[in-house]
């Protein structure tokens, strides 16, 4: 059993979705018109994430019959907006820098607005650090017997750390050629790196494990990893200083870029095994349906991907990689303030803690950047796992009474509206992907390569780009391997 666009459409209306994201989409989201349905297909692309819609629109425009399967009932993946939450919180993807070349081609192609959201966050007092339930200025920070930096970097406020050491003193000659072989003697847990910049126990725990960027600490992700991501960020920097965002909320990105499809999306189609041949590739669903086409692109996740079968089986490197490569843990609760209590405590709004509520980050995106529209609180690692043993609501809780003991300005200000879990996603079960010690070398070379009539994208095989513009650029990859098969 097929779905075309027109059934879809209509199973939404009937109200199939509840109170899913989906129902929040705009009309005009939904109202695409009719189009053939999935047989006879070229390629078939598994999950309508940016890589996935990126690869198919390239496809088609060199005359490949293509259609979209996506799990979920809605497109966009790790781009997520809370549509109807004020200021339209991004719980996925934030921004673009200025030489995301791809991203912002596919939105002017997607006919969406980008506009500048940098000095948005820029805006307001900078965020202060919170130890111990105290709040500090970096003068405060640089004189606190707490403080466990080295001498020389004392004034360095602990979220700036890692990034810091990371820009200054990589060993990474090329970035670009970080999953070389001749870099293999840098994919070293990034423990060592920092112990090698003079940094002890205390002051690695501080800076990287209670809110680490990749990872759960810092034994368990690949210090080369972080140098590649250091040295695209750098490249941003140098084309520009501003930050992309979508107006009106990131997801209307995918939703422009599937509409540009000639071809199918077909939403809540779970794929739960995956087969190919010497002629062709057959596509099961876990709701009885299947698709079959002469090729296969696989865009998912390889930590949802490790749960569907694949026949015949991967071997070596790509089954390792599959299976063991691990996604960042990262849970969000989004907060109302019903008065602006840092007015009445003249603290920032903006909080980075080393306790049991995360990061707080106000978000600007009123009629004007001083505007507060609401409070993103994140935790990364361990915390976003705890918080999610805690279930949503304890977490929520949790979360608001932390912040009114340490800010007694806030109490019965605060309103919790929502809570996201990226690991609790079951299709993503996690952040963004990362590298263990030693697995950069020995799974990034091979993971990525076809088997079969089978190809792979998404921003875990991306090896030019990180984040959004990582996934657009594995979707060119894999649309030259296609149409080169
Ligand atoms: C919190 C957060 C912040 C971010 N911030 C930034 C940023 O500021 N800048 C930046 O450049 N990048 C950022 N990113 C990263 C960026 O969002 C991702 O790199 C990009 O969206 C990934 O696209 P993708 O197509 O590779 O994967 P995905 O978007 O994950 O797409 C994969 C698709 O496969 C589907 N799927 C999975 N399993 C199945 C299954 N079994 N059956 C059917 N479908 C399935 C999923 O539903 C999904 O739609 C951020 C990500 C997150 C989560």
């Amino acid at each position: 059993m097929t779905m075309d666009r027109r059934s879809f459409t209509l199973g939404m209306a009937k109200g199939a979705i509840g109170a899913g994201i989906a129902s929040m989409l705009p009309t005009a989201a939904l109202a695409a018109p009719a189009k053939k349905t999935a047989t006879g297909l070229d390629v078939l692309v598994l999950g309508a994430g940016v890589s996935g819609l990126q690869a198919a629109w390239m496809l088609e425009e060199q005359g490949l019959k293509v259609a979209v399967l996506e799990g979920r009932q809605r497109v966009g993946g790790r781009v997520m907006t809370l549509l109807d939450e004020p200021g339209y919180p991004e719980m996925g993807f934030n921004s673009m820098g200025e030489g995301y070349g791809r991203g912002i081609d596919a939105a002017q192609r997607a006919g969406v607005t980008l506009e500048d959201i940098g000095s948005r966050y820029r805006a307001g007092k900078p965020p202060m650090l919170w130890m111990n339930g105290q709040p500090l200025t970096r003068e405060q920070w640089a004189s606190h017997p707490g403080n466990p930096f080295p001498d020389s970097m004392k004034s360095v406020l602990p979220a700036e750390m890692v990034n810091k050491l990371l820009a200054e003193r990589t060993p990474l000659a090329d970035w670009n050629a970080w999953a070389d072989p001749a870099s293999a003697a840098l994919d070293v847990p990034l423990h060592d790196f920092l112990r090698a910049q003079g940094l002890s126990d205390p002051a690695i725990r501080l800076a990287n494990d209670v809110s680490p960027y990749y990872g759960t600490n810092s034994w368990d992700v690949s210090a080369l990893m972080l140098e590649f991501n250091d040295g695209f960020v750098k490249a941003q920097f140098e084309a520009g200083t501003k930050s992309f965002g979508v107006k009106g909320g990131n997801l209307h990105l995918p939703i422009g870029m599937a509409k540009l499809l000639k071809g199918d999306v077909i939403l809540g189609k779970e794929i739960v095994a995956i087969e190919t041949t010497d002629s062709g590739a057959t596509v099961y669903c876990r709701d009885g349906s299947t698709f079959s086409a002469k090729r296969v692109i696989c865009s998912l996740p390889f930590s949802t991907l490790r749960h569907v079968k694949i026949m015949p089986g991967l071997s070596g490197a790509q089954a390792e990689a599959v299976s063991q490569i691990a996604y960042q843990p990262l849970s969000m609760a989004f907060l109302t303030a019903t008065a602006p209590f840092w007015d009445e405590d003249g603290l920032s709004p903006g909080m980075w803690t080393d306790g049991l509520a995360g990061t707080v980050i106000p978000q600007h995106f009123g009629a004007t950047p001083e505007e507060v529209t609401g409070l993103l609180v994140q935790a990364r690692g361990s915390l976003a796992n705890y918080w999610d043993r805690l279930g949503r609501e304890k977490a929520l809780a949790m979360i608001v009474g932390q912040i009114e003991a340490m800010r007694p300005a806030a109490k019965g200000k605060l309103m919790a509206r929502n809570y996201f879990s990226w690991s609790q996603e079951v299709f993503n079960g996690g952040d963004w992907a990362y590298f263990g010690p030693g697995q950069v070398s020995r799974l990034v070379p091979e993971m990525s390569k076809p088997s079969g009539r089978l190809h792979f994208c998404g921003e875990h095989t991306a090896t030019g780009a990180r984040g959004l513009e990582g996934a657009l650029e594995s979707a060119e990859r894999v649309a030259l391997e296609v149409l080169e098969a």
